[in-house]
């Protein structure tokens, strides 16, 4: 290959691992949890999932420092399997490891354990929009909204939306919105597993309410939501986000066993809570909250001239855990 071609084909791949994301597996079987460290090119992945679909096997690899995923073919990658306590001991020191760790830490409070901020010394912000079962459309004020401010500034502006597999089931039009959102590279989204029926009571006390009411396949929640996202062209990020904000410990343990990350929030506005700089901010992407949206709008508002120079932005959710944990010793 001369070095033309060369350049060309690194253009063609880049650009189809870029649009991987997007890809749609609609056969999938024997979709199971899998742990290993999984070796391709000196990059050392640790795969959290396995499944065939259409007679080939798949894996959800996750970077342990820089926390992004991606699917691959299994037979790329030379596969040491782990149990999952092998896997925490061999990625120790990674970000990852010391994420799940501190989320663990935090995992005593009824309401909102987890990782609940990422970077304070950066000015600006990770954005969290919850998708929630609901008969109300998308609020798409938070994409437009975000686009006009920051057209200039930052592109695509990265969100990290908390998805359910009944939302994914009742609104088609607007996830394709979203991902034709992504595809003209105004927005780049990370998926978070926000449970597949996200049960709530009225009535029940917290103890026993959201994933933590009697009967809860916890199985299927988290596995059936990211199968779903996968036959939707969705990736899952390896964060999960709990119905409610609401968990006790023996649920966070769950959560990390499946080698996800729970994520909170310092900053649900709709309940008033103010967002400092490196907040993980909570809203109701889902129509059920238009406060909790105007709130975002008016903070967006609020920074107009910090976000034309450039002193305040919206952060990848990936990143600031990452540069939260990076280097710390929790
Ligand atoms: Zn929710």
């Amino acid at each position: 290959m001369n070095n033309k071609a060369a350049i060309l084909f690194t253009i063609c791949f880049l650009s189809f691992s870029s649009s991987f994301s997007q890809t749609i597996y609609s056969s999938i079987k024997n979709y199971t949890v899998f742990y290993g460290s999984a070796k391709r090119n000196k990059t050392d992945w640790f795969a959290i999932r396995r499944f065939e679909n259409s007679g080939k096997t798949y894996l959800l690899l996750v970077d342990p420092d820089e926390l992004e995923t991606k699917i691959d073919e299994a037979a790329l990658y030379n596969l040491s399997p782990m149990t999952m306590v092998q896997a925490r001991l061999y990625y120790y020191k990674s970000t990852y490891e010391k994420a799940l760790r501190t989320a663990e830490q935090q995992s005593k409070s009824i309401q909102d354990a987890g990782i609940q901020s990422g970077m304070p010394k950066e000015t600006g912000i990770s954005l969290t929009a919850d998708l929630c079962p609901s008969s109300r459309p998308l609020d798409r004020r938070i994409f437009t909204d975000i686009f006009q401010q920051f057209q200039k500034v930052e592109q695509p502006v990265p969100v990290a939306l908390s998805i359910t597999g009944i939302w994914m089931r009742d609104h088609q039009p607007d996830l394709a919105w979203l991902k034709e959102l992504q595809l003209k590279n105004q927005v780049i989204i990370t998926w978070i597993n926000h449970s597949y029926n996200h049960r709530v009571s009225r009535t029940l006390p917290l103890k026993d309410n959201f994933l933590l009411e009697p009967g809860t396949d916890i199985n299927f929640e988290v596995l059936g939501t990211e199968q779903a996202m996968l036959k939707n062209g969705l990736l899952p990020s390896v964060f999960f986000r709990f119905p409610g904000l609401v968990s006790d410990q023996q649920l966070i343990y769950k959560i990390t066993d499946f080698g996800l990350i729970p994520i909170g929030s310092d900053a649900w506005l709709a309940k008033g809570q103010q967002p400092q700089s490196g907040s993980i901010v909570l809203i109701h992407g889902n129509g059920n909250e238009p406060i909790g949206v105007n709130d975002f709008i008016n903070l967006l508002k609020s920074k107009t001239k910090s976000i034309a120079k450039k002193q305040w932005l919206i952060y990848d959710l990936r990143e600031s855990v990452e540069n939260e944990f990076e280097g710390s010793n929790p």
